[in-house]
């Protein structure tokens, strides 16, 4: 797993500080919308997944967690314009070189837990498959990562101004 951009020695030395990981986040909040997110916690209650959090920037959505099945409980009960119309995820999800494929184990959790069938098994000579995932076909909706036995399944933003 990626740990972010490296910092050069001068930044170090002129006190950078490291860029804040990724955070996933339910649908229809964008990175610009999340600022007036309050913390007051209302979507969080409302989830019927239990999928959400808030953190010091506001709410996210735990891939670990489990499923978003798009209900809207979240938007419907945020009092603030966090929430947009279109409840389309700022992310998508990555698979990573953590996927028990890699270590010669064969798993498929994440391509039957899909269900949108956007995770395809790549066939491999003398390998076990490899799962690959869609990103046009992916709506973030984390089942597969939720079903990873390895957690190799990370949420990464789907265009550079939803980071
Ligand atoms: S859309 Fe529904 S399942 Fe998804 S985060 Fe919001 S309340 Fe939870
Ligand atoms: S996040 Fe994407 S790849 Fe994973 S289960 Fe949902 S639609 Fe499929
Ligand atoms: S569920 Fe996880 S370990 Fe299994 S194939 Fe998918 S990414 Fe790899």
């Amino acid at each position: 797993m990626s740990a972010g951009p490296a910092l050069s020695r001068r930044d170090v030395l002129r006190g950078a500080t490291r860029p804040a990981p990724f955070l996933p986040r339910p649908p229809g909040v964008t990175a610009a919308s999340l600022a007036a997110c309050t913390g007051c916690g209302a979507c969080v209650q409302a989830c019927p997944q239990a999928v959400l959090a808030l953190t010091p920037r506001g709410v996210a959505l735990r891939p670990e967690a489990g499923e978003c099945v798009f209900c809207g409980d979240c938007a419907a009960a945020c009092p603030e314009p966090v929430f947009a119309a279109d409840r389309r995820m700022a992310h998508v999800m990555r698979i990573s070189a953590d996927c028990f494929a890699h270590a010669g184990i064969s798993c498929m959790s994440c391509r039957d837990a899909c269900p949108e069938q956007a995770i395809a098994m790549q066939p491999r000579i003398g390998a076990p498959f490899l799962p690959r995932i869609d990103a046009a076909a992916c709506t973030g909706c984390a089942a597969c990562s939720a079903s990873c036995p390895a957690g190799a399944i990370l949420a990464v933003a789907r265009e550079a101004e939803d980071a």
